[in-house]
């Protein structure tokens, strides 16, 4: 058997299966498409994980095949071969066990999180007010999955809560990525209730100056209140982010030009906050 890859030699090659992608000669669990990675084949190449497109046109032409091996080739099972030439060992994960499993109100778990090699994700809002928008990103495919009936709506924390434990416990599931897709941010200040058109996620930060003034404006304070512990205060936020607009509203509004939020402003290099305070 030729010797497999390793340092430098197997960097390249697993970028070269990134760049190219690699056709598949047999059915694997993979992602075609909807919210999280598309057309994205997850293996461990040599051990290595390595996601790698394999359903766009452009694979067709891909010099780089993954093909099931029989066990004398080595232990994953499959092979990464070049023109007929084994160039490395793969390890193919098989369908995670949790998914075979419904919650107590009927639920498939795979709809809830999906396996990605050994990190789990989900998508806990799988709706966007932006979807089907003008300003809708464009690379976003977090309807898709919905449409497509793969996934519910909205995921509930004993859900994801139960989930997360069988895909530790059954498929060796090491962390959990959570998203969402941008939604409405319901906020009571002073005993009003308003509807602000700020995504909790996403592209807040293109939103921080008018969510942060609208929240001034329905009286919220620009200090945590007598007895209430932050770990940081809104205006060490915004100088630790170099949201220098930010700053300026919050000093107009009675927030205090701390040591803490000129620290931050000097660690971070944000000269313009620094000076604003
Ligand atoms: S804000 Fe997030 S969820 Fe909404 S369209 Fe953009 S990337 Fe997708």
């Amino acid at each position: 058997m030729a010797p497999t890859p390793s340092g430098p030699a197997l960097g390249e090659l697993l970028a070269e299966l990134q760049s190219y992608g690699v056709r598949v000669e047999d059915t694997i669990q993979a992602r075609r498409g909807g919210a999280g990675p598309s057309d994205a084949g997850m293996i461990r190449v040599e051990g290595v994980p390595i996601t790698f497109p394999f359903t766009a046109d452009y694979v067709a032409e891909s010099p780089y095949v993954l093909r099931p091996e029989g066990p004398e080739e080595g232990p994953g099972g499959w092979g990464v071969y070049r023109e007929g030439r084994r160039l490395a060992g793969a390890e193919v994960p098989p369908r995670p066990r949790f998914y075979d499993m419904t919650t107590a109100d009927g639920i498939p778990y795979w709809k809830i999180a999906l396996l990605h090699l050994d990190s789990l994700a989900s998508t806990v809002i799988q709706t966007c007010l932006y979807w089907g928008k003008d300003d809708q990103c464009r690379f976003c495919g977090i309807e898709l999955s919905l449409e497509a009936g793969r996934t519910i709506p909205v995921k509930k924390p004993e859900h994801l809560a139960e989930v997360s434990v069988a895909a530790k416990e059954l498929d060796g599931a090491v962390d959990v990525t959570l998203t969402s897709g941008g939604t409405r941010f319901r906020m009571r200040a002073l005993g009003e209730e308003r509807i602000v058109e700020t995504p909790l996620v996403g592209r807040h930060q293109a939103h921080n100056f008018a969510f942060t003034l609208a929240l001034l404006d329905a009286g919220a304070p620009a200090e945590p209140p007598d007895g209430v512990r932050v770990r940081r205060s809104p205006i060490v936020l915004a100088s630790m982010a170099g949201d220098v607009e930010n700053v300026r509203l919050l000093l107009s509004h009675g927030a205090k030009a701390s040591a803490e939020a000129a620290a931050e402003a000097v660690t971070f290099g944000h000269a313009d906050v620094l000076a604003a305070l």
